[in-house]
């Protein structure tokens, strides 16, 4: 089976791993699918709860003079963030606590912000829509530069780095699940411009299978709507840099602008992070598995999914993830019509957009009026949740082989 290794998820389900070693030291660290569990749980004492409280209070008791770090007010700090933000800074391995925002676009805002005024912002053909959507309406403003590029195409990336202040990357690509050069990109970028800043929207991965800090990146951004939270009933989004003055401008940037998450949504999130590691250990490997399968059905066109040795994003994705992901793509044979029947058929997977959630979602892109040309019409994007396999499969065969009497 393919796409079903946790490579960074050390000790488990890697047949190529060497045997984790018998006395670990004490002090070693945590592997990210014990973090997931264990990371922002309250101080172990006799009566404890197990769990963070929601704390709601819109204001904290002050000491009479406003010291920095002092909580004060429920714009600047809330008690039920942080549990979450120390936890996903422990994934992405940064020792600074991540940052909760109301959503991922909320977050994207607030990295945006980086980009100096008249600058130039370096951004994906292909990626998130809302980020493209409110690039495109800021740079319209004239707040700054935009230049696109196809981020699988390394040299090109390059090029456009000459004078840019920002760079930035999601990878894999929504909704082609095309593959940046993470490593070469981000070198490039700093060789030609110490003081750019590279960003990597990190949703569709997760910090289980890709962790671009350590790939030199200066921000991680996450709609936790999606995989981290993990159940499609919570919006929220974050940001995780290492870099204290970045933190600190970001921060900023949260108290004034007030994207803040609510404390319920915070600890909904934590608690849908507690299931990461097994929730995409089963959905990648159900995805590899689809993708197979469909790859082999004579209704389907074409199959997009970097866990495929034919992918064009095979061998990056290999060398920079630790798993392919539980997104898929495919063209069913017959244009965009059979697309959408096809979708009508179905009676296990939804049709919805999103993605990242336990239930399976399946949804053709171009139907968004926004969606890029360049993504094919009858592309049906596909989110794999963690049904049994051989229901999702039995739902979609018999959706594409009734397709193919009509
Ligand atoms: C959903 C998504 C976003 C936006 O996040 P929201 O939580 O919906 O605001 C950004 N990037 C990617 C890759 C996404 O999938």
């Amino acid at each position: 089976m393919i796409g079903c290794n946790l490579a960074y998820t050390r000790g488990v389900s890697s047949p190529e791993a060497p045997p984790p070693p018998a006395d670990r030291p004490a002090e070693a660290p945590l592997a990210p699918d014990t973090l997931v569990v264990s990371a922002g749980r309250p101080a172990r004492r006799h009566d404890a709860p197990v769990n963070p409280p929601i704390v709601v209070s819109s204001t904290f008791h002050g000491s009479g003079q406003v010291v920095d770090g002092d909580r004060a007010y429920g714009r600047y700090s809330n008690p039920s963030w942080d549990p979450f933000e120390e936890a996903l800074a422990g994934l992405e391995g940064s020792e600074l606590p991540g940052l909760l925002y109301a959503s991922g676009l909320a977050a994207a805002s607030a990295a945006l912000s980086l980009v100096p005024h008249g600058g130039v912002l370096v951004i994906p053909r292909h990626a998130y829509q809302g980020v493209l959507v409110m690039a495109a309406e800021l740079a319209a403003a004239g707040r700054f530069e935009l230049r696109y590029v196809d981020v699988a195409e390394t040299d090109q990336v390059i090029a456009a780095l000459v004078g840019a202040d920002l760079l930035w990357l999601e990878s894999p690509t929504n909704p082609l699940l095309e593959i940046a050069d993470l490593p070469t990109l981000v070198r490039a970028a700093k060789q030609l411009n110490p003081a750019a800043l590279v960003i990597v929207d990190n949703t569709f991965a997760t910090p289980l299978l890709q962790r671009p800090l350590e790939h030199g990146a200066d921000v991680v951004l996450h709609s936790v709507t999606k995989y981290l939270a993990g159940h499609s009933d919570v919006i929220l989004g974050a940001l995780v840099t290492p870099d204290p003055g970045l933190r600190e401008r970001l921060l900023h940037h949260r108290s004034i602008h007030g994207g803040i998450a609510g404390p319920f949504e915070a600890w909904l999130a934590l608690r849908g992070l507690r299931t990461l590691a097994v929730r995409i250990e089963r959905s990648q490997a159900t995805a590899g598995l689809l993708a197979q399968r469909l790859n082999e059905h004579p209704a389907v066109r074409s199959v997009r999914y970097p866990g495929l040795a034919a992918d064009p994003g095979h061998a990056r994705a290999a060398a920079q993830m630790g798993g392919f992901g539980s997104v898929l793509g495919f063209e069913p044979v017959g244009g965009a019509a059979a697309a959408d029947a096809l979708v009508g058929r179905l009676r296990l997977w939804t049709p919805a957009t999103s993605l990242g959630g336990v239930e399976s979602l399946i949804e053709r892109r171009r139907r968004h009026a926004n969606e890029p040309e360049t993504v094919p019409e009858a592309l049906l994007r596909l989110s794999v949740g963690i049904e049994n396999a051989e229901d999702l499969w039995t739902d979609l065969r018999q959706s594409l082989e009734n397709s193919q009497t009509r």
